[in-house]
């Protein structure tokens, strides 16, 4: 047996039932698990939390790992979704498995140092052989739990779709390809460290034969479905069009709602579409800063919450956002909401609240999200006698409101991933050294 002591924890947001906030407590953790928090516990192994904000990690439910290759791509830089898509498409064309692997691993250190211990990733471009295995191994070289959705796009150009035909992928190799990553990889036990999801990239790119075959083969195999729905006014008005009906409901249609599915954006839910997953337990990964980069508008997660709607946050992929760190989303979820709908929108401890318990909810891990004893053991310390926080009145607030930027030390599975503020399992200045020297052969 493995005990770690977490002592003098200066406040430890548990984000319990009660949502306590404990001061000046210790917690153990034993084989990956919370295993008490109380006063004077003791063990082989301490690590001291005074002064420190200690959380539940942080949970990303929306990323493009692969995109960190491709930040602030000049062309890209301006557009909205549909042009900003088709500057990048040709440039992803271009990767294969050495530039998936390096742009995980860039992708997952930045969330890692920025509080998250459980990410999932869509990737939905697989070119010059590369598969979803390379992210898998990324996120197994940093440490974090990972769910890896397999994406997909099986309408190219040619059959009326956005991205080039040559990114798009024949639907029974897709499905095929589904069938082996999930029978390969796909963990259903409480605290999985790697778990799979079937997700075509969006309504626009793939068939509606792919969308009701996805969902029948997640269902068959027992795991998540995600997708990218109603992310701005163009994705509405291609529905319309395409379908004749609304995102919500073709949603509906393609059998695309429940508990097991979560959908990316949800920008433009209308009063109906909320109240309908809202009633289907469908869970949405609001991405802000993304939302604010492209443009898309203010996603309604004010009336989402009020309806019942599962909530989590998600950084999508760097080239919409372009940068990755999730505890900053927790601050622009609360700062856009308070712009639609005044100062009390939304307070720091509820961004908070969403960013872990609310992401954790999304992607069906009720293991992780808070900490409680039983609970898994993925939690971030914050040290709060930094620059950011100096002169705050409230810890727990303030880590939304000032920040620090970066954790102190990330545990998952009662695992350091960091420590001191340095990455415990890769040597970070080697692996940006090798993300620089690809992105430079990617621009040619
Ligand atoms: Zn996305």
């Amino acid at each position: 047996m493995t005990r770690l002591v977490i002592k003098n924890i200066g406040h430890l947001v548990t984000m319990n039932a009660e949502r306590s906030e404990l001061s000046g407590v210790d917690m153990a953790v034993e084989n990956g698990v919370v295993a008490e928090i109380g006063k004077d516990l003791t063990g082989p192994q301490t690590v001291n939390a005074q002064g420190c904000v200690v959380t539940p990690g942080l949970v990303n439910t929306h990323h493009h790992l692969f995109q960190t290759l491709t930040r602030a791509v000049p062309g890209g830089q301006d557009a909205l979704l549909f042009g900003w898509l088709q500057t990048l498409y040709p440039i992803w064309a271009r990767m294969g498995p050495e530039e998936m692997f390096t742009s995980a691993q860039v992708g997952l250190a930045e969330l890692a140092l920025s509080g998250c211990t459980l990410s999932s990733d869509h990737q939905y471009i697989f070119p010059n052989g590369s598969s979803l295995d390379d992210a898998i191994e990324a996120a197994r070289s940093i440490g974090v739990r990972f769910h890896a959705a397999r994406g997909s796009m099986s309408i190219g150009e040619s059959d009326g779709g956005l991205p080039p035909d040559h990114l798009v992928e024949r639907e029974a190799d897709i499905l095929n390809d589904c069938i082996r990553v999930a029978d390969r990889y796909h963990d259903a036990e409480e605290g999985a460290m790697l778990r799979i999801v079937m997700a075509p990239c969006s309504p626009f790119s793939v068939s509606t034969g792919l969308m009701k075959d996805s969902a029948a083969l997640a269902r068959d195999k027992g795991v998540m479905l995600h997708t990218h729905l109603a992310e701005n006014d163009e994705d509405i008005a291609y529905s319309q069009e395409k379908f004749g009906c609304r995102p919500g409901q073709y949603a509906q249609d393609m059998g695309w709602t429940g508990t097991d599915v979560w959908h990316a954006h949800c920008v433009r839910l209308d009063a109906q579409e909320i109240d309908l997953f809202a009633r289907t337990g469908t869970g949405v990964a609001h991405c802000p800063c993304s939302n604010c980069r492209l443009g898309s508008g203010i996603a309604p997660v004010r009336q989402m919450r009020d309806a019942g709607v599962r909530v989590g946050l998600g950084v999508d992929g760097s080239a919409s956002n372009d940068a990755g760190h999730l505890l900053d989303e927790a601050r622009q979820a609360m700062l856009l909401q308070r712009v639609q709908n005044g100062a009390d929108a939304m307070a720091a401890r509820e961004a908070l609240e969403i960013a872990t318990l609310g992401g954790a909810q999304v992607l069906g891990r009720a293991d992780c999200g808070s900490l409680e004893v039983g609970k898994r053991a993925d939690f971030a310390i914050w040290d709060m006698s930094g620059l950011a926080a100096a002169g705050n009145w409230d810890p727990v607030a303030a880590l939304v409101l000032t920040g620090p930027h970066n954790v102190r030390d990330l545990y998952v599975e009662g695992r350091a991933v960091v420590q001191g503020g340095q990455m415990v399992n890769v040597d970070l200045r080697e692996v940006i050294t090798r993300q620089n020297r690809l992105a430079a052969r990617l621009a040619g």
